[in-house]
């Protein structure tokens, strides 16, 4: 049968009407197989995929109970798998959490498809952060979401604008990544986790915390998420990505317990349950594995890379683009002179063999034409010198 040619009237639904196409995996195409210098994609550093040891936990995994593991699984996931993640919590936050209400889920992403799924009704309006995570953006617009930003300072969310637009205006969900945000890589001080989980509390709606960077923190304290103060109210996401495995595509959500039995139904619509296999086989890894050491040497080289990036910009960059500088982490932001528009930059970057995501993805109406974001964790030393001098030239270059 050939196409039917009223297929645009077929393939109409309402949430991909307005939904953006990833612009990041776009450019992961024309990067993946090329000699471009990639500052663009959100990748961690393969070097510390942890081959071997998977290889092993797969096969004892496989040994001890292979017909169980090749078998349809539960919706809510492994147990034991949920009972390590629920530990965990309580020994690196002090944080109590029933492992009943822990969902495995297909990566983080799943997390806010499910949780948008449940909660969303078309116009419904989403607070996020501005700049915001692309992702979030592209998973709350398929569900019509009226999405409301809120600026995103060097300490976290522009409170009296929180507290105004929470006062005037009926928000069902606030989404933020309190830890080393993408695309910022900015993390909220714990007075800001405070003052936010104050102010949540006095209305009527639900924080996403979203929470796939927290273990990536290579200086300073560890921060309480915002859940330990907003217990109730908050639905907060986790996931294996970027500590062992994005392939394995494994994440999690804890929710209250009503919010839970909703999200277990939209799973199971979803996708009845997530990979069994790689459920069983990232538990018998942690079983096997010092996880914190692991943990450790990805930080300790993401340190590396990110200070060499930092320093490599101080010298190649003009001196008036405003750089943060995260304590974890993949990402670096970048401010440019309101002259500068950043996808014209990357076009030229592009032919020059770097590449790096202009900002104005990150913003839900596309409204900001001179930030960009570049990735530390997945190049080398060289590369990030080779690939800042190169867009440092650029830049001065083209900026009048
Ligand atoms: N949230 C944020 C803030 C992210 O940066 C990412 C990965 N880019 C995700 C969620 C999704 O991660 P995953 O599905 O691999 O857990």
């Amino acid at each position: 049968m050939e196409t039917p040619q009223n297929l645009a009237e077929l393939l109409n639904a309402d949430g991909f009407k307005s939904i953006p196409k990833s612009f990041i995996r776009e450019i992961l195409k024309v990067t993946a197989h090329s000699d471009i210098i990639s500052f663009a994609g959100g990748l961690p550093n393969p070097a510390f995929f942890p081959v071997q040891e998977i290889q092993a936990a797969a096969m004892k995994a496989l040994e001890k109970d292979g017909r169980r593991l090749l078998q349809y699984g539960e919706s809510e996931g492994y147990r034991p798998l949920r009972e390590y993640i629920a530990a965990r919590y309580k020994q690196k936050h002090n944080l109590e959490v029933d492992p009943d209400v822990i969902l495995i889920t297909n990566g983080s992403q799943q997390g806010l498809d499910l949780v948008s799924k449940v909660f969303l009704n078309k116009g419904d309006r989403v607070l996020m952060e501005r700049p915001a995570y692309l992702g979030a953006i592209q998973a709350f617009s398929a569900y019509n979401a009226d999405i409301r930003t809120i600026n995103l300072l060097d300490d976290g969310p522009d409170i009296e604008r929180l507290t105004e637009i929470l006062d005037k205006q009926k928000v069902k969900l606030f989404y933020g990544i309190p830890n080393f945000q993408n695309p910022t890589g900015i993390s909220y001080s714990i007075e800001k986790r405070k003052q936010v989980a104050e102010i949540m509390n006095r209305f009527p709606s639900l924080f996403i915390e979203d929470d796939p960077y927290g273990d990536i923190r290579f200086s300073g304290e560890n921060l309480p998420p915002i859940k330990s103060y907003l217990n109730e109210q908050t639905i907060l996401l986790g996931s294996f990505s970027k500590t062992i495995s994005p392939g394995m595509r494994m994440g999690w959500v804890v929710a209250s317990k009503e919010i839970m039995q909703k999200l277990l139904i939209a799973k199971q619509l979803t996708d009845l349950h997530s990979n069994n296999l790689s459920q069983r086989v990232i538990y018998q890894y942690l079983m096997d594995n010092d996880f914190d050491n692991h943990i450790n040497k990805i930080n300790e080289t993401y340190k590396r890379q990110c200070d060499l990036m930092v320093e490599a910009i101080m010298e190649y960059f003009p001196h008036d683009v405003k750089v943060t500088q995260p304590q974890g982490g993949m990402f670096l932001w970048l401010t440019l002179k309101e002259s500068q528009n950043t996808m014209e930059l990357f076009k030229i970057a592009i032919k020059e063999k770097v590449a790096f995501v202009p900002g104005n993805s990150f913003y839900p109406k596309n409204d900001c034409h001179n930030t960009m974001r570049l990735n530390f964790s997945n190049s080398d030393e060289i590369k990030i010198k080779q690939g800042i001098k190169i867009l440092g030239n650029i830049l001065k270059r083209n900026s009048s």
